[in-house]
């Protein structure tokens, strides 16, 4: 089924002319939008109670009406696989899905994810995560499009129009600049319209073209008012400049009151109806929110339900039979293209299988897949999962390959598991309560293993209720096999304390007002041998999400004595070994949705095992999983190959191996610019903020918008990927069919050949710049992209198409989009981001003289 709303080109034109209009908002300066006489009908027979009922969830759907047949509209994260689904794909994490630079396979994969969830009977996906990266220590960089609009346009673009085709609505999110987890819940950020409209809007302009049904207002506020009842954000931009005709929800938790809310533009509160049930009720009874209102959103959700299918009963149901519930094929062939190849001194990869070789494999991300990051986005329950050292076993068997691996799996990262089972007396004992104090009988009881626990927004058990407030005792014993100090690694949210032999030896007993990020906190105690110590951790979970982790190191374990014996262990594989690769970066606990990181470093037992490594064997190699920016001043130039291979979801180890060993030959690129350091980063000054605001001082100067102009380092611009072969790329022609400054179009070929001897996929990538801009813009600035596969040798001609779009900027004293007359620069960087070519274009206006004068 397609399903778009109805709203063209010429509408947008048309709207973008009407951005000067400074208009008070309320709740009927919206039009209303067009429906069906069948929705029509279904709100004029449903009493004022029917009606609120559906306008707060239950959890992860919304509240049917069954006297009236309206079904629940069931929803799962998210964007890169049915979150709980039984066996579902886990596709890469979309850092690395944007990192391919290739919109169609993106929707490819869209078409496979809506097929996914349309088995599983979830009707709306909480996706895709458009959101810009701004610092490159955002939790949730791994979990959007990276930092350029016009890539993340043309994605969400793919993304939206591929799940809906299969009868499955997507939520465009966070709406909007939900650009750092800390603080998220909060922080007010303070932004020009300017950086919004050229910077953070562009993918929800584009998404909301696609046709999306609805769009997920963010945690934090703008410009002083929250997301979920920010009316020029919901009521003047999105509903009536934009012309968005679905519905607006509030993340999880992000409502804040009821009448603001609701008068506001917010349509739908999610995951349950605090503000929009009965306050919302009482508040339309003392005439505070018009009935109107309320069937504005009634008529919104139940359209998009309509357009899915929902009201018709015999497309409710799951259709397993028609559709399939597991997309290997493109799992892989993502994240095949998502890998970065970032240097390759002397050709040093692909790993040489003519003759027979030794590899040495180490880091903690050897042996584990890392299917993606922390939090909502991650697909819990895939079929299978590859790691990097299966996928190279795999095809070492299926090629026959004289390849010898040589596998140390005794590194891991924070959060990897409990190594503690040793010392432990037995599983734990845990207690489960449905009141945050530990009070009365325990309504419920588990045995489990290990303290390891991600209930997020679920309670622990059904029975216990969707909305309760619980507490979680956990005992056992623990018998210690050294004497000496013992680390207790807790990683939770919200509360959460640790008794040894009754004795408070951590203690953070407190919740916020607000949602919890995750809290990792380390206490290290003296323990002896032999001897048995009772072990007591509560836990208690009020707001958001709920997760707890415990792990217990002991003495030999300790980072400083692990370093040691980790080194000699290297030092000698890496020095008997022809090759070493080596696995590092983060992991789902380490990088993660709800806080972002405090540093840009690998943890130093990574670094330390790279530098020992290359100091042995100039032949090593570094694979880096991560979702955002590393800082690799300390080894990159000591090391002569770095792959990027992001959280390559359930067949990453394959691709892995398949782009060492040559099977593949890499072709992403970055999405994101690498500062060489966090202080090199355009926001490091003004991250995270104070006093609760966020200032986005560097205005439009964002990831390569900054680095292009400064005296700062990138390590690695957006943009940037190698591959086995070369390449050439020049413009060859430029077609000016109009120079009007009001009506720009033109077409620039750029010609491009696979100069090396393998073939292999190359990325044009166009950029525009004002040559003399009256305000500060950026130097340049992808305005068209194309992804083409080469044999060697062989060469092909790539038509961009410009308009006004890639002339324009906003000018946010006259509130309107303008293009200046003049010389515009059109380039395309090459591999490495070079400059390949550049040519100039001239665009005038009939008073362009007038116009130079006067700035003179
Ligand atoms: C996240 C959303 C997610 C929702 C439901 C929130 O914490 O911000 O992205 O869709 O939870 O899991």
């Amino acid at each position: 089924m397609k399903f778009k709303m109805k709203f063209n080109k010429s509408v947008f034109v048309t709207i973008l002319s009407l951005l000067a209009i400074v208009s008070l908002a309320s709740a009927n300066n919206v039009e209303r939008i067009p429906t069906s006489s069948r929705v029509e009908n279904l709100i004029q027979n449903m009493t004022l109670e029917e009606k609120i009922s559906v306008l707060g969830g239950t959890g992860f759907a919304t509240r049917p009406v069954e006297r009236l047949k309206i079904p629940a509209l069931e929803m799962s994260d998210g964007p890169v696989g049915v979150r709980f689904g039984q066996d579902s794909t886990a596709w890469p994490a979309a850092i690395g899905l944007a990192a391919t630079f290739n919109p169609d396979l993106l929707g490819e994969m869209a078409r496979n994810l809506g097929e996914e969830a349309r088995a599983q009977n979830k009707r709306l996906l909480l996706g895709p995560t458009v959101n810009i990266t701004r610092t490159p220590w955002g939790g949730r960089v791994f979990e959007s499009y990276g930092e350029d609009p016009f890539l993340t346009s043309e994605l969400t673009q793919a993304y939206i129009t591929g799940v809906q085709s299969q009868g499955v609505g997507t939520s465009l999110k966070h709406f909007a600049v939900n650009n750092q987890e800390w603080g998220r819940g909060h922080v007010d950020v303070h932004v020009s319209e300017r950086a919004l409209r050229e910077i953070y809007w562009p993918a929800f302009v584009s998404g909301v073209n696609a046709g999306t049904v609805s769009v997920m207002a963010a945690y934090n506020k703008i410009n002083g008012a929250y997301c979920s009842e920010n009316s020029h954000l919901l009521q003047d931009v999105l509903k009536r400049d934009w012309g968005f005709q679905g519905f607006v929800l509030s993340d999880w938790g992000a409502t804040h009151s009821t009448i603001n809310a609701a008068l506001n533009g917010l349509d739908l509160e999610m995951p349950s109806s605090v503000f929009f049930g009965w306050n919302l009720f009482d508040a339309v009874k003392k005439a505070q929110v018009p009935l109107t209102a309320i069937e504005d959103k009634l008529r919104r959700i139940l359209t998009g339900m309509e357009h899915l299918g929902l009201l018709d009963e015999t497309q409710r149901g799951p259709a397993t039979k028609n559709f399939e519930k597991r997309h290997p094929a493109t799992a892989l062939k993502m994240a095949q293209e998502s890998l970065v190849l970032l240097k390759n001194e002397g050709g040093l990869l692909p790993i040489p299988n003519r003759k027979r070789v030794s590899v040495a494999v180490m880091g903690p991300s050897a042996t584990r897949a890392r299917t993606g990051g922390g939090g909502s986005s991650m697909v819990h329950y895939p079929a299978e999962t590859i790691s990097a050292v299966q996928g190279l076993e795999r095809r070492i068997k299926e090629d026959s390959l004289p390849i010898d691996l040589d596998v140390d799996d005794s590194m891991t990262l924070p959060g990897d598991g409990v190594r503690d089972s040793a010392i432990l007396g037995s599983n734990f004992h845990a207690e489960f309560f449905n009141n945050p104090e530990l009070n009365g009988e325990a309504v419920m009881t588990q045995e489990p293993e290990k303290i390891d626990f991600d209930w997020e927004w679920e309670p622990p058990s059904k029975s216990m209720g969707f909305d309760t407030n619980y507490s979680v005792r956990f005992t056992n014993t623990l018998t210690p096999r050294e004497s000496g100090d013992h680390e207790f690694r807790l990683a939770y949210t919200q509360a959460a304390r640790i008794y040894l032999d009754e004795r408070l030896i951590y203690d953070h007993w407190v919740v916020d007002a607000d949602q919890s990020p995750l809290i990792n906190e380390t206490t290290r105690i003296r323990l002896e041998k032999g001897q048995t110590y009772s072990l007591r951790v509560e836990y208690f979970k009020k707001e958001g999400l709920a997760s707890i982790q415990l792990e217990i190191l002991e003495p030999s374990q300790l980072i400083e004595n692990m370093i040691a014996r980790t080194l000699e262990d290297a030092k000698s594989m890496a020095a008997q070994s022809d090759y070493v690769v080596l696995f590092v970066g983060q992991s789902a606990k380490t990088e993660s949705e709800s806080f972002d990181r405090t540093t840009m470093r690998l943890t130093r037992d990574q670094e330390a095992v790279i530098l020992k490594s290359a100091q042995v064997n100039p032949n090593t190699i570094v694979v880096v999983q991560a979702g955002s920016p590393i800082d690799m001043t300390a080894w990159a130039p000591k090391v002569r190959a770095i792959l990027y291979a992001w959280y390559p979801g359930e067949q990453g180890g394959l691709a892995i191996a398949d782009a060492l060993l040559g099977r593949i030959n890499p072709s992403g690129r970055l999405p994101i610019s690498f500062p060489k350091t966090w202080t090199d980063s355009g926001v490091a000054s003004s991250y995270p903020g104070e006093n609760g605001i966020a200032t986005y001082t560097e205005d439009v100067f964002v990831g390569y918008r900054f680095f292009d102009g400064s005296p700062k380092q990138a390590s690695y611009r957006f943009g940037h990927g190698l591959s086995y072969t070369t390449f050439a790329n020049s413009l060859i022609s430029t077609k000016i069919n109009s120079a009007h400054v009001d009506s720009p179009s033109i077409d620039v070929v750029s010609r491009v050949t696979n100069t090396g001897s393998r073939g292999g996929a190359y990325v044009v990538q166009l950029y525009v710049g004002e040559s003399q801009p009256l305000v500060p813009r950026p130097l340049r600035e992808l305005k068209g992209l194309k992804k083409v596969y080469l044999e060697p040798g062989q060469s092909t001609d790539v038509t961009i198409h410009l308009d006004a779009q890639a002339f324009r900027h906003f000018d946010d004293v006259r509130n309107v989009w303008v293009t200046t007359p003049g010389d515009y620069e059109i380039s395309i960087l090459g591999e490495d981001t070079r400059l390949a070519d550049h040519t100039v274009v001239r665009l005038e206006s009939p008073d362009l003289k007038r116009f130079e004068l006067k700035n003179r």
